[in-house]
């Protein structure tokens, strides 16, 4: 099974770099945080407080949660918009933060990856837990200013200085917590974005890729 890690803080371009990459090198492509943030859309549909490990553990089994590239739905609802919307980014770091939730995407995580062959997969947690085995593991980051301009752009929004509060909340959150908080993975090849275009960094990783393989 091969598979890429791709790991990093929000708005590094862990999304574009991974699709593209997947594209040239004919792999498929998971956005893992696309899947806790439909546990966390799943969380406040259902109006459960966003730290109860033992209820939200019981959503994050129980929905029929269907992943594809670009593509997300809950309990065979279309949640594509819904899961980038302000309310569930303001609450995913809270529910990922829960052992319980982080133990179901694990699982079917590697499911995903076992019944795939593998492919390059993206989160926080992917080449330090998840896939420790990863032939290749990944730590993209760029400035926060690139970041936070990325993501506006991304969202249609204007207002640059708020996204980036909102994703150094989240950054905070994601790299505190107890249970597979984001790191750089041991064995990991860090790649700072900050003044490369898409092209450039998919250029990098697939001459990492060759250099490995
Ligand atoms: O990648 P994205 O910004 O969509 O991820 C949303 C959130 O999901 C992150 O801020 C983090 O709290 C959580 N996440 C995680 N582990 C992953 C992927 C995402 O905790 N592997």
């Amino acid at each position: 099974m091969r598979v890429i890690a791709i790991d990093g803080p929000a708005g590094s371009g862990k999304s574009t770099i991974g699709r593209a990459l997947a594209d040239r090198l004919g792999l498929t492509y998971l956005d893992t945080g696309a899947m806790y943030r439909a546990v966390a859309f799943a969380v406040l549909r259902d109006g459960v407080a966003l730290d109860d490990d033992i209820a939200v553990g019981t959503i994050a089994r129980g929905i029929d949660l269907k992943i594809g590239d670009g593509f997300v739905s809950v309990d065979g609802v279309d949640v594509t918009d819904e899961v980038r919307g302000p309310e569930v980014s303001a609450a995913v770091s809270a529910v990922a933060a829960l052992p319980s939730v982080r133990e179901v995407l694990r699982d079917r995580q590697r499911t995903w990856a076992a019944e795939m062959g593998g492919g390059v997969i993206e989160g926080r947690d992917i080449g330090s837990v998840v896939f420790p085995d990863a032939i290749l593991k990944v730590y993209l980051t760029a400035s926060a200013e690139v970041r936070a301009a990325r993501r506006a752009l991304q969202l249609g929004e204007t207002d640059t200085e708020s996204i980036a509060k909102a994703m150094a909340a989240r950054d905070i959150a994601d790299s505190t917590r107890a249970d597979s908080p984001l790191v750089e993975p041991d064995g990991s090849v860090t790649v700072d974005s900050t003044g490369l275009g898409i092209d450039e960094v998919v250029d990098v990783l697939v001459e990492l890729m060759e250099s490995r393989s």
